[in-house]
């Protein structure tokens, strides 16, 4: 099963797609991974846009998601994250996929009140030294503002900040809402309640699946 994972920054799109990539065994790709494959396996043209900060050109991201989509690895589906960012980008996913007999099954989409996601995002607190993770509502320190590991003073990211949140959050919402549209012509997207807890979210995206798409042999 192919699907696609779209929700603003902070609505919990890594940790929904960790849970379902686990369940059916499909891998979760995000288009920063499949960069570092590519890199690694040494594309020096993507190399060179990537370290000089440059936005890589849409024909450029295309022909590397085509190539990534033919691995072995997708060969059973994937749940793809961060692609397509434009109406281009979706009708070329779309072409790349039926040249291989293949097609999105799935749009899911992650919904929840800009409160909710400013509320979360700024939980989150990091080690100012030793970058450690932490949340003030799900993983408290020991110590009030204080790196369990290190003792070193705890820090909110400048993008974790109210502000800064609710622009990200805009940002998305305007960059998204064509594709939004796109895919619910097509019938393949569907909202799901991202405001609830982790395993609910996960429960309502797999009836959703079961619901959704036939089962594959
Ligand atoms: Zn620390």
């Amino acid at each position: 099963m192919q699907l696609l994972i779209f929700g603003p920054p902070g609505v919990g799109k890594g940790t929904l797609s960790g849970m379902i990539s686990d369940k059916y065994k499909i891998p979760h790709v995000s288009t920063g991974d499949i960069f570092r494959n590519e890199i690694k396996s040494g594309n020096s043209e993507l190399k060179d846009y990537v370290e000089k900060g440059l936005l890589v050109p849409n024909m450029v991201v295309n022909k590397i998601v085509e190539k990534a989509l033919r691995e072995d690895s997708f060969k059973n589906g994937f749940i793809l994250d961060g692609y397509p960012r434009t109406l281009d980008q979706a009708e070329f996913l779309e072409n790349a996929l039926w040249k291989i007999k293949k097609k999105i099954d799935l749009v899911l989409n992650l919904v929840a009140s800009e409160e909710t996601i400013v509320e979360r995002l700024t939980a989150r607190r990091n080690c100012s030294k030793c970058g450690a993770m932490y949340n003030l509502i799900t993983m408290k320190p020991k110590k009030k503002d204080v790196c369990d590991k290190c003792g070193s003073p705890l820090v909110m990211r400048k993008d974790d900040e109210p502000e800064t949140v609710r622009k990200r959050i805009q940002v998305y919402g305007q960059e998204t809402s064509p594709l939004v549209d796109y895919y619910k012509k097509k019938k393949l997207l569907v909202d799901v309640d991202a405001s609830k807890k982790p395993k609910e979210v996960f429960k309502e995206a797999v009836k959703i699946m079961e619901e959704r798409i036939p089962k594959q042999q």
